[in-house]
């Protein structure tokens, strides 16, 4: 049986609640759609594997001292600590047999009733109703990325209608390697496995996504759900890289905790609430005269964003209505795909539900404090967004204590009303990739 921990703001969260609150939160029905197989299994379970590891010749000395720590049931307190357990846990999860324990253990953890924390006295509950865990298949000298994911699959298929895999792939990939991952994925997908997702993860400033997009194409078109990870960092939220991510239209983003306004602004129509989607002008600028008021920033901001890429095209020597997408260079190509991005939303709105993980977001130390937390952004916009936990792992927090988080008045959580709170669960509910609506 695993054991969760909570530490931090979101135990402090959870234990300013009452015994109703609590009670409340564990009954609404959540789901949880952003959780990493690897940064998910809990710290028994690492130490109970660790235990009847035998080493490997090949393992280098640290991660053998960490593994030697993890048998002597060494108790860890500083983030930086869980951190360095990754290439020990990457060590230790080889072999199937350690895959399907571990990942077994992710599921009860989140399914199946849990004994409260330490210091906690509430009733045992689930954590969730529904999971779609996320994993990089690894190859190793012991399993295929095909048998990773068989055994991950054999695991979640104990949990019928409840679990799910999303496929992440990691930036870092050579095209050959994400194409084997969506091949397997797709072919999953067909054969009735429950594979109901492809993700964009890895770090965030590492490798070129430019390549991936028609794999991604791929996946959407054989009926997978699409998650990126996007805009993790400060560096990324300006780039061009996001333009491009959001061009790909995924199902849903990952974190954007530094999407821009300009960003936020073409692609959502700046998430004004009801309105209709505005006739996009031509390239040359012209805004209609009169425009709504509402609409008048979006024009601003698209003229100004259509304006900037021509030139840039045109600087690279292309004519800006060309649709020759095959120059070779990657510049104007990117410049021709946001163009075309940006004529298409003529025909939509697009409103892909945000991942939110607040603790993740405060310990990485991406958002400085809870009340600057960009979710109050999608809330007051009515965007919608879906409440997760990432890691549980290294920022050792449950789901229950994420929804603390919001229901916890300040200065422990943001406050919100239990409506609130409730509308917040269905929208997470609603943006699962099980059964989802096709577009
Ligand atoms: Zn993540």
């Amino acid at each position: 049986m695993p054991s969760l921990i909570i530490s931090g703001a979101a135990r402090a969260a959870l234990q300013s609640l009452d015994h109703d609150d609590i009670t409340f939160l564990q009954n609404l029905p959540k789901a949880e759609l952003h959780a990493h197989l690897h940064g998910s299994i809990p710290l028994s379970t690492l130490q109970r594997i660790a235990t009847n590891y035998s080493p490997s010749p090949d393992i280098g000395a640290g991660v053998a001292a960490t593994i030697a720590r993890l048998q002597s049931n060494v108790v860890l307190t500083e983030i930086s600590e869980f951190f360095q357990l990754f290439p020990a846990i990457y060590a230790l999860i080889a072999t199937p047999a350690a895959l399907a324990e571990a990942t077994r253990d992710v599921l009860h953890a989140f399914l199946t009733e849990q004994p409260p924390p330490s210091g906690f006295a509430h009733h045992p509950a689930p954590d969730c109703s529904y999971l779609e865990l996320r994993s990089t298949p690894r190859k190793t000298t012991h399993m295929s990325r095909e048998q990773y994911l068989l055994t991950v699959l054999s695991e979640i298929r104990a949990f019928p209608g409840r679990a799910a895999l999303i496929v992440s792939v990691d930036r870092r990939m050579s095209e050959e390697d994400v194409e084997e991952c969506v091949d397997l994925a797709i072919k999953l997908h067909q054969q009735g496995e429950p594979v109901v997702g492809l993700d964009l993860c890895g770090n965030p400033l590492e490798g070129n996504v430019d390549t991936f997009e028609k794999h991604f194409d791929r996946a959407r078109e054989a009926g997978l759900g699409l998650t990126v990870h996007i805009a993790e960092t400060k560096l990324n939220g300006h780039s061009i890289e996001s333009f491009i991510l959001l061009s790909w239209h995924p199902d849903r983003l990952g974190h954007a905790t530094y999407l821009e306004e300009p960003q936020r602004d073409i692609f959502f129509l700046g998430d004004i609430p009801g309105t209709q989607v505005p006739q996009i002008p031509p390239p040359n600028g012209q805004v209609p005269d009169p425009i709504p008021h509402h609409h008048r920033t979006f024009y601003a901001l698209w003229r100004k964003h259509v304006l900037l890429l021509s030139r840039r095209y045109q600087e690279a020597g292309f004519h800006i209505d060309s649709q020759d997408d095959d120059t070779g260079e990657r510049a104007p190509r990117e410049v021709v795909r946001e163009i075309q991005a940006l004529r298409d939303l003529a025909g939509k709105q697009y409103k892909p539900c945000v991942e939110i993980c607040l603790t993740s977001n405060l310990l990485s130390k991406t958002v400085p404090r809870l009340e600057e937390h960009h979710i109050r952004h999608y809330l007051a916009n009515n965007h919608p967004v879906v409440i997760c936990t990432d890691d549980i792992l290294p920022f050792r927090t449950t789901l229950l204590a994420e929804y603390a988080l919001l229901l916890a008045k300040p200065p422990h959580g943001l406050g919100l009303s239990r409506d609130e709170v409730r509308k917040i669960a269905e929208m997470g509910m609603n943006a699962r990739f099980m059964n989802r609506k096709q577009t």
